[in-house]
């Protein structure tokens, strides 16, 4: 793996805000829309004709704070908006990975939702899936060439395909997801798909019947035995209606039935299991790890306070956490901003930022000999910082085979969410 060209430093002169930018780091959570930079959304709008509610920079990030996750899908919808030819595609991409390169990223999964752009969600857009990842693909590649960042993408499926009508059509729901499987297993069957696309994602609104067991079928379809799978669930702090704490519990049950083959568990966000003790065991368990976006959970009012996240609470248990950026174009963010965060509210060290960035690499979809030569490269890193990983004391027991204790989850007494 290409190493920083950063130039070498006397780690004692370094202030801690130096050493968390410089940390060697990975972002398992972005999606492609959400990444775009400001002036490339104004730019590309103007291009493509397309029409938006802003017409600067300075009023896009005024505008950055959702009143509720519905609107802040709409601002996804504005940002999608603006890609239209393969080319767009492969400039967003490429610019993802050069600013990454500005906060110490080394490697990326990126979430990339083809249903958006290729008319599969009766949308207007109707980009052939193959030229979408050719354009993304070439995208990486020169990111790559460019700055050294490895890009890898995750096809995602948005559980309301971009319908705000509620409730959504659930059955068109799985045959959309189906058919973007079957798309990621083609891709998969080449050369470069192999190399590049990495797992199937489901995202969008989880309202109680649109929980990754809806969509079964697939996750126990033929065709995606090999492929792992990357479930948004429980993304939200208040669960009054226990809806999604027990999204979260359905979302580490289709992960454990999808295949014996132990795949990295991850979770998007996940934030709503703190609220349940024995989840919390589940999770370590078969450790599960959670994608924490700090700045994606405060704007849009999934927790109220940045001093109310449950990350710190996560840690202290003993659950596997990474940080990542979910949609930094949006919302004005970074990585090096997300471990800040944690790092100035939160009360974690460096060496404790240190080990979510390994665990990054340690569950990210590269395989095990890319795995191996990233971490490597991380733990060389670290070293010339003098920085060290916390350790992972309250790490689950690991059985002989080296794969997770937990084969089954046990339910919490409410299996169905209450709805007011
Ligand atoms: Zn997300």
């Amino acid at each position: 793996m290409q190493k920083t060209d950063q130039d070498p430093v006397d780690p004692d002169k370094l202030t801690q805000r130096e050493k968390i930018k410089r940390l060697p780091k990975a972002d398992l959570h972005v999606h492609l829309e959400g990444s775009i930079r400001p002036q490339t959304l104004l730019s590309l709008g103007r291009k493509n004709n397309i029409k938006l509610h802003f017409s600067d920079v300075e009023s896009l990030k005024e505008q950055n704070q959702f009143a509720n996750f519905s609107q802040f899908m709409k601002r996804v919808d504005d940002y999608a908006s603006v890609l239209c030819k393969p080319e767009d595609f492969t400039q967003v991409t490429r610019e993802l990975g050069l600013d990454a390169k500005e906060e110490n990223i080394r490697y990326i999964e990126v979430t990339f939702s083809p249903g958006m752009y290729t008319g599969l969600y009766q949308q207007k857009k109707q980009l052939d899936f193959p030229v979408l990842m050719d354009a993304i693909i070439t995208g990486a590649e020169e990111a790559k060439k460019a700055c050294g960042v490895e890009m890898r993408f995750i096809l995602d499926h948005d559980r309301d395909f971009n319908n705000y009508a509620v409730p959504t059509d659930v059955s068109r729901s799985i045959e959309y997801y189906q058919t973007i499987a079957e798309w990621c297993k083609k891709e998969r069957d080449g050369e470069r798909g192999k190399k590049f696309v990495v797992a199937l994602g489901l995202a969008g609104h989880e309202r109680g019947d649109n929980m990754a067991s809806i969509f079964q079928s697939v996750i126990k379809s033929e065709i995606t035995t090999d492929i792992p799978f990357i479930f948004h669930a429980g993304e939200k702090l208040d669960d009054k209606s226990n809806l999604y704490y027990i999204s979260v519990e359905d979302a580490m049950e289709m992960l454990l039935l999808h295949s014996e083959t132990p795949f990295p568990r991850r979770i998007g966000h996940g934030i709503s299991s703190i609220k349940k003790d024995n989840l919390i065991e589940n999770l370590k368990l078969g450790k599960f790890m959670l994608e924490i976006c700090l700045t994606s959970n405060i704007k849009t009012q999934r927790v109220p306070d940045i001093t109310e996240h449950p990350l710190r609470n996560f840690w202290d248990r003993g659950v596997l956490l990474t940080l990542n950026t979910d949609d930094p174009g949006i919302f004005g963010t970074t990585l090096t901003k997300e471990y800040q965060l944690a790092f100035d509210y939160l009360g974690f060290t460096i060496n404790d930022l240190a080990r979510m960035s390994l665990t990054a690499i340690q569950n990210s979809f590269l395989p095990a000999d890319q795995k191996k030569q990233m971490e490597k490269s991380f733990a060389d890193e670290f070293a010339e910082l003098q920085v060290e990983p916390t350790p992972l004391i309250k790490l689950p027991i690991i059985d002989d085979e080296g794969g997770p204790m937990l084969s089954r989850v046990e339910r919490s007494e409410n299996k169905e969410p209450v709805h007011s």
